[in-house]
């Protein structure tokens, strides 16, 4: 789609009332993931700041100050750092809106993000087809074959990009979307589940994982029919006009459904459905009911953690440390949940991390578009995680599952298992069976 072609609504732009707020203090720098690495002041939050404070008043959108804004792994870590309350998100998301607004790309550029972001990842049936070429190049032993025989370093810089290719999970979740699983013994709750758009594919065992754990807690489970991507990527790509089709074709699959709580297992996705309600709130057919949606949005530690939790789960004898995904913990405020799920479960060892909530550079697409920063923030991370010395690396988003998936391959200490909260305590319940 042409730049010229958006609507733009207030907040599709960074406006000055929320850039104000910055009183160019400083106390955010340390907390920038990019800063720490670059040491520019300009690809850290303030210096991303006062650039859009420029753009506000009037400078043009340069190639420089693309890059800057681009090169922000919107973490939001900065968010939680800073003492004046300026809600950098909302700020690096409008920013990246006006971009798309008024940059024309050119044809090829323009063509592949209009695929990605506008057919492929709200289709189930690019997406099958999508998954299914990555299973048969997977199951069919060339991946592993590239990978021992050395071809794979013909790749060169893309070498790190095949690394982070998340694996196809044969069946796709896409068989359950729109089954409906009972609670088991008395029912408590009903809830909806937001199934994802590439999760169906890549992590369909663990949302298996996700319902039969809400089964356990007495939860009556549907995955609506007519759901579709979250359009989290779409957010953070400042591409809106979608992330808003998206959003209303969501609240209309589930808003009227009478549930109890709407549940995801990631984090990412999970800090943009809680905002449909900023999102549609120009909308007058939709605001209230985007409202509805929002207020009834959990990720699952959250709703896990704001009811009485089954404990009758088997042993897990395990050490563990957990890595806060970044839109759990700067987006939805939601750190003490997880830990407290992780350490319900009999025979875990919970081996707290240092600097657990600083980023590990996978950030949506951003590993594929910036491998060589984001492997960097990876490296650093995984002296963090290696010093716990756990044998599992817990964590409540998938993204970052793939990212220290890899961390885990290229400067792990050997043997390490990288796995989602909820996969252990479904682990937990099952042995409880036996
Ligand atoms: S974002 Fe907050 S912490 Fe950072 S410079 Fe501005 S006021 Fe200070
Ligand atoms: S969102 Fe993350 S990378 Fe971007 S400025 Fe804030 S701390 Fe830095």
């Amino acid at each position: 789609m042409h730049a010229s072609e958006l609507t733009m609504y207030p907040g599709d732009k960074p406006q000055q009332v929320d850039l104000d707020r910055c009183v160019h203090c400083g106390l955010c720098l340390n907390a920038c993931p990019t800063y720490r690495e670059l040491g520019v002041e300009m690809d850290s939050p303030r210096g991303r700041i006062y650039q859009m404070v420029q753009v506000a008043n009037g400078a043009p959108i340069t190639e420089a100050y693309q890059e800057h804004i681009d090169l922000c792994l919107a973490c939001r870590g900065c968010e939680s750092a800073c003492p004046s309350g300026v809600q950098y998100g909302k700020l690096v998301e409008a920013a990246r809106s006006h971009i798309e607004a008024e940059v024309e790309r050119g044809f090829w550029a323009r063509s592949l993000r209009d695929f990605v972001f506008r057919q492929l990842l709200p289709s189930p049936a690019l997406l099958t087809a999508a998954g299914a070429g990555l299973w048969m190049y997977q199951a069919s032993g060339l991946q592993k074959l590239m990978r021992v025989t050395g071809l794979v370093n013909l790749l060169g810089p893309m070498k790190d990009r095949e690394a982070l290719s998340p694996a196809a999970q044969i069946p796709f979740f896409f068989r359950e979307i729109g089954k409906t699983f009972p609670a088991e013994g008395k029912q408590k709750y009903r809830v909806a589940f937001m199934a994802g758009c590439i999760a169906n594919v890549s992590f369909a065992r663990l949302n298996e994982a996700t319902v039969r754990v809400l089964q356990k807690n007495g939860c009556e489970v549907v995955v609506p029919g007519d759901q579709t991507c979250c359009g989290a990527l779409h957010v953070h790509a400042g591409i809106r006009d979608k992330a808003r089709e998206l959003a209303r074709r969501n609240v209309d699959a589930v808003v009227d459904g009478n549930f109890d709580a709407i549940i995801t297992n990631a984090a990412g996705c999970g800090s943009t459905l809680k905002e449909y309600g900023e999102l549609l709130e120009h909308d007058p057919k939709y605001a209230d009911r985007a409202a509805k949606f929002t207020s009834l949005m959990k990720d699952i530690n959250e709703f896990l953690g704001s009811i009485e939790l089954n404990t009758n789960m088997g042993r897990v004898d395990a050490t563990v440390t957990y890595q806060d995904s970044c839109h759990l913990a700067h987006g939805q405020k939601i750190r003490k949940q997880p830990r407290d799920l992780l350490k319900a479960i009999p025979g875990i060892d919970f081996k707290p991390m240092p600097l657990s909530d600083m980023c590990c550079g996978s950030a949506g697409i951003y590993n594929v578009m910036h491998t060589e920063l984001s492997m960097s923030i990876l490296e650093k991370k995984m002296v963090n995680v290696n010093s716990t010395r756990a044998q599992v690396i817990a964590t409540a988003n998938p993204g970052c599952m793939i990212q220290l998936e890899a961390g885990v391959k290229k400067w792990g200490r050997g043997g390490e298992r990288v796995v989602h909260v909820v996969e252990l305590l479904d682990e937990a319940y099952t042995k409880a069976g036996k």
